[in-house]
């Protein structure tokens, strides 16, 4: 019998007791969780700055902060949550009691994935404890020692039957979804989403799915462009690019590419100094493979800034390439990493035309001043390719 069997098999044995039933058994074991979080900031930070060389107040920033402001959320709402909610009657219950009882789902499993280990990883959890579900937790093995310190640390604030920590790589992975589960919660890219996909579809489990994409920002030539530039490179360069709604690229008008080159460049020396190599909250690519898919995604497009690399220590500068075209190496996939690609287009019709080509983004960002160009992109593009969290977290 698997490990991961076992595991399965304990957390629904512990769920059919009816432990997480009672509201004030979830409410203690979110308090624990909150009490993870505060008493052990120092070992999840020094994973992070091991996993992604990040600092102390970008762990705090991305990682824990918004974890404790759900946990807050959910201590706050979870009676009105799991209240019983009236319905209206029809003919056919014109005669009962209606009303729509929210019930946990039983036993899910959270599939992790590296960027922001920590939160994508229990920002579910939080849901799942509230709800009144067991969890089985796979953090993602790429972020090797956030892993390991969610195995080691948990299970001592944590029931450690109802809510296991199943570390490993692929096949640990593959192994868990070959069992039956009530839900299951998975953020990564998606060609793993169709493998999970897949696997939830043996037992019919529902799913929801965070994936990636390719979020493209159009910049106006009417628009404050510095302001525009400051956002951009905030929202790009912070964790190296490695953020699933980062800006993937911009659009803009011939007319004012190099104006937007020269705004980043000066913000990015701003924000991460001359030498971002050495500046502490200027953090690092993950590993030696994305290190050299973001080194071979470059190929063949022209650097206006940045460019530098060291590959010893997975640094690659914050870098902007100018002139690319779609049909550039780098517009082939979602980057994920700290390169962002400039493409001009003869104004907004051909920005959204560009877009519309191409897989629905998960974000579009639009500057301009003008309510016809920011409205224009609402009824024609403006999607998302994945789920919101709040599906896992309904109690
Ligand atoms: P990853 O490599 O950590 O994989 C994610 C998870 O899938 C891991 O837990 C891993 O164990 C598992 N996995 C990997 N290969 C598998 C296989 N063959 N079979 C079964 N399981 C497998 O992460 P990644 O895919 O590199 O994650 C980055 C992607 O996640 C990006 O596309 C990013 O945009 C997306 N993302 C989305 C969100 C969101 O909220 N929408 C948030 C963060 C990241």
């Amino acid at each position: 019998m698997s490990r991961e069997l076992l595991v399965v098999q304990r957390a629904r044995k512990s769920f059919q007791t009816g432990k997480t039933k009672p509201l004030e058994y979830r409410i203690h074991q979110l308090k624990n969780l909150r009490r993870f979080i505060s008493e052990r900031q120092g070992d999840i930070t020094e994973a992070v700055r091991r996993d992604l060389g990040k600092s102390e107040n970008g762990t705090q920033l991305f990682e824990t902060l918004g974890l404790e402001g759900e946990i807050n959320l959910a201590l706050e709402k979870l009676s009105e949550w799991a209240a019983p909610r009236m319905v209206e009657k029809n003919l056919l219950t014109i005669s009962d009691e209606v009303y729509v009882q929210p019930e946990p789902l039983g036993v899910v499993l959270i599939i992790g994935a590296w960027n922001y280990p920590w939160a994508i990883t229990l920002q579910p959890l939080v849901g799942a404890i509230a709800a009144g579900n067991a969890a089985v937790i796979k953090p993602s093995e790429v972020s090797s020692h956030s892993a390991k310190v969610m195995e080691e640390l948990l299970p001592l604030y944590l029931d450690k039957d109802l809510y296991p920590v199943v570390t490993g790589g692929v096949s640990e992975t593959q192994e868990l979804l070959k069992q039956r589960f009530d839900h299951i919660f998975y953020t990564g890219g998606s060609a793993v989403g169709k493998i999970v996909m897949a696997a939830a579809s043996c037992h019919l489990t529902p799913v929801t799915l965070e994936l990636g994409g390719k979020s493209p920002c159009y910049i106006d030539k009417n628009c404050d462009i510095r302001v525009a530039c400051r956002r951009i490179t905030w929202g790009k360069f912070v964790n190296c690019g490695q953020t699933c709604i980062a800006p993937d690229f911009i659009l803009c008008e011939p007319s004012v590419q190099s104006q937007v080159v020269e705004e980043i460049q000066k913000c990015i020396k701003e924000f991460y100094t001359d030498n971002p190599e050495t500046f502490e909250d200027y953090g690092r690519i993950i590993n030696q493979r994305h290190f050299k898919r973001l080194m071979a995604l470059m190929e063949g497009s022209t650097v206006a800034v940045g460019g530098a690399s060291d590959e010893s220590q997975c640094y690659i500068a914050p870098t902007v390439l100018k002139d690319v075209t779609g049909d550039s190496k780098v517009m082939k996939e979602e980057i994920f990493g700290p390169l962002l690609p400039i493409i001009t287009v003869s104004g907004v019709d051909e920005a959204i035309r560009f877009i519309n080509e191409r897989e629905k983004p998960l974000v579009i960002y639009v500057f301009s001043q003008d309510n016809k160009v920011t409205a224009g992109w609402v009824v024609t593009t403006v999607g998302t390719a994945s789920t919101s969290s709040a599906t896992c977290a309904a109690v």
